[in-house]
């Protein structure tokens, strides 16, 4: 089984407040100034050199009209079900309540280990008062005095803790596989699309008491495969200002790009492709992402047979070179090719993974050189004498040759359209580089 330390305990005890200490602040969004705030209630986290991920049980249960007890319930069934290990939160500025006996009582089912963390012992006097919580009758031999706000205690609780775990975890447990991010402007459909998606066969993975739309990253079952959705909608819902969306948008957009490996940059259809689009489009290529386009919303257009193809071209227009983005043609309302879309972004996720034997590509693009081969520069002859692909992230081909410095953008371009008429690399941002041989 996984490392995974489930966190329970009574609304205001610091659950999140250590949660969010002991997890890898970098992906958090420090955003509540503005009123954007996305909790995040699933993290990594390391200590003393084994990984685990941390769950906060009650961020997943607060906020319902459900009455505490059943919410106790719900938290603590969670933990059970996913966690190799219980840290019970407890608060020593309000001593044993009712509710931590609740909590206590629900969770003298379990075999998991159990950890009593007692925290807010921001002072010696506090400090005393953890022994207190022996009272709950857990059979620990030790209560843990913290302080989530400032750090205190929460080495000597973690060496226990991660002392429970036989294996070092993983880094990153999502390693190897897919990450899709949903991106565009707020209203295309985003949220309509992943409710439309995960509505008909779900199976989140990490996530399952959550709420889906509050989860940035969460992992997915989909035809038996399995792949993280990060989307950027909901934000909206929280935002105060109108420029607040429009910046929070952008902001989260670069973040979320940056965290995956294809991006599914949805469009309008009633719009079309506008300007904040296009340099999605751009960033997600400079950034050697897995690409493709969607546009949503396709019930409201009128249409024959041609409109498709016509809306195809004046994208492809505007698209310039980068025609080897596909585009899919979608309704998140009446669901059609919704799944067609998913399909299609592991595609390119494929195209992106790609290796290329060395042989095929010399079998194939050799003869295409022969029968065009790159303009003489100065009166030398240019010959490129074989092609590799280099084991790099995204795909990159080594064209080897006498002179590399004198082939040109134009040749290149040729270069690039023979290698994607004879690989299929679509939605993929492919490279050509020289070498000196
Ligand atoms: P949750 O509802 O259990 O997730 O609790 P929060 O993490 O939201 O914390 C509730 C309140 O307790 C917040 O105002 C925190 O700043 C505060 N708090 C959390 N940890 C400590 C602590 O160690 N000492 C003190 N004095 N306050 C804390
Ligand atoms: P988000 O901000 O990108 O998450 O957009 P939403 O999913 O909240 O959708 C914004 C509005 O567009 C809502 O009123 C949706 O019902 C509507 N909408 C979303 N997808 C479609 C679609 O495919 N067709 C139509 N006609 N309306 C849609």
């Amino acid at each position: 089984m996984a490392n995974i330390v489930a966190i329970v305990g009574r609304p205001n005890v610091g659950k999140s407040t250590l949660f969010n200490r002991l997890v890898e602040e970098r992906k958090a969004i420090e955003d509540n100034l503005s009123g954007v705030t996305r909790d995040r209630h699933y993290g990594h986290a390391q200590w003393s050199g084994k990984f685990f991920s941390v769950i906060d049980t009650g961020g997943y249960v607060t906020g319902s009209d459900d009455v505490f007890e059943k919410e106790i319930r719900k938290q603590v069934k969670l933990a059970i079900e996913e966690a190799s290990v219980i840290l019970f939160v407890v608060d020593c500025h309000d001593g044993l309540t009712g509710l931590d006996k609740e909590f206590a009582n629900e969770l003298r089912g379990t075999d998991k280990p159990i950890f009593i963390a007692a925290n807010k012992a921001d002072n010696m006097e506090k400090m005393l008062m953890a022994n207190e919580f022996y009272a709950l009758g857990m059979g620990v031999e030790q209560i843990y005095p913290i302080t989530a706000t400032s750090g205190s205690g929460i080495g000597d609780l973690l060496d226990q803790v991660v002392s429970c775990f036989s294996e070092e975890g993983e880094e990153d447990p999502d390693a190897g596989i897919p990450k899709i991010a949903i991106l565009g402007r707020p209203n295309v459909g985003k949220s309509s699309f992943l409710n439309a998606l995960l509505g008909n066969e779900r199976s989140i993975v990490t996530d399952e008491a959550g709420t889906t739309r509050d989860a940035i990253h969460t992992r997915y079952k989909l035809y038996n495969k399995d792949f993280i959705l990060t989307d950027t909608a909901g934000i909206r819902k929280k935002a105060k200002v109108k420029e607040d969306i429009e910046f929070y948008s952008v902001m989260r957009s670069l973040r979320t790009l940056e965290d995956s490996d294809v991006v599914i940059v949805m469009v309008d259809a009633t719009r079309g492709l506008e300007s904040q689009d296009v340099n999605l489009i751009s960033l997600a290529i400079k950034n050697n992402k897995g690409l493709m386009i969607m546009v949503n919303k396709w019930d409201l257009i009128e249409k024959d047979h041609k409109t498709m193809q016509a809306f195809k071209d004046d994208m492809m227009e505007k698209l310039g070179e980068n025609k080897w983005i596909p585009i899919i043609f979608t309704s998140a309302l009446t669901k059609q090719r919704i799944f067609q879309a998913m399909e299609l972004a592991m595609a390119v996720y494929e195209n992106k993974n790609k290796k290329i034997a060395t042989s095929k590509l010399n079998d194939k693009i050799l003869p295409e050189i022969e029968k065009y081969p790159p303009p003489a520069y100065k009166g030398k002859y240019i010959k490129i004498k074989y092609i590799t692909q280099l084991p790099t992230k995204n795909p990159v081909f080594a064209f080897f040759c006498n002179l590399p410095q004198y082939i040109k953008a134009p040749y290149t371009r040729y270069l690039e359209n023979r290698m994607r008429e004879n690989f299929d690399f679509q939605g993929v941002p492919i490279k050509l580089v020289y070498k000196k041989k």
